[in-house]
C-alpha cells in the first residue's frame, strides 16, 4: 500500500435508507395484487404504516418495492399463492352473478305471486 493511499480519508459509504411507508396503490399492482395489504389494516391510523403483509403467508414485511418483489418470487410464496385463485372471498359468494333475462323474469314472477298469495 502506498503513502498515497494511507493519506486519502476512507469515505464513509452513508447509508440513507428511508423509511418507506405502505402504499395502498400496491393492493392494484399487477406483482402484488391479490396477496398484499397493509399490516395495519384494522389498526389505528397513527400505527407504523412501514410494514406490509402478505394475505398467503400471514407474515408482515418491509413495505419496500424491493422486499415484496422478493418475497413475490420465493418458493414459498409461490406455493401458498397458488391456492389463492380458487378462495373467493365472503362477499363474492353473495354477489349475484345470474342476470340473465330469464333469471329476471323468473324474480319477477316470484314476488307477483308473493302479492297475490
Ligand atoms: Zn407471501
Amino acid at each position: 500500500m502506498s503513502d498515497l493511499e494511507q493519506k486519502r480519508p476512507i469515505k464513509k459509504v452513508q447509508l440513507c435508507h428511508r423509511k418507506r411507508n405502505y402504499r395502498k396503490e400496491w393492493e392494484q399492482d399487477v406483482r402484488f395484487k391479490g396477496w398484499i395489504t397493509s399490516s395495519n389494516k384494522g389498526k389505528n391510523i397513527t400505527a407504523d404504516n412501514s410494514k406490509a403483509k402478505c394475505l398467503a403467508c400471514n407474515i408482515e414485511m418491509t413495505a419496500e418495492v424491493t422486499v415484496l418483489k422478493n418475497h413475490s418470487n420465493s418458493a414459498k410464496h409461490m406455493s401458498k399463492t397458488k391456492s389463492l385463485p380458487t378462495q373467493c372471498s365472503i362477499t363474492d359468494m353473495f354477489k349475484k352473478t345470474d342476470t340473465t333475462l330469464e333469471h329476471q323474469i323468473t324474480i319477477a314472477e316470484m314476488k307477483l305471486t308473493g302479492c297475490l298469495a
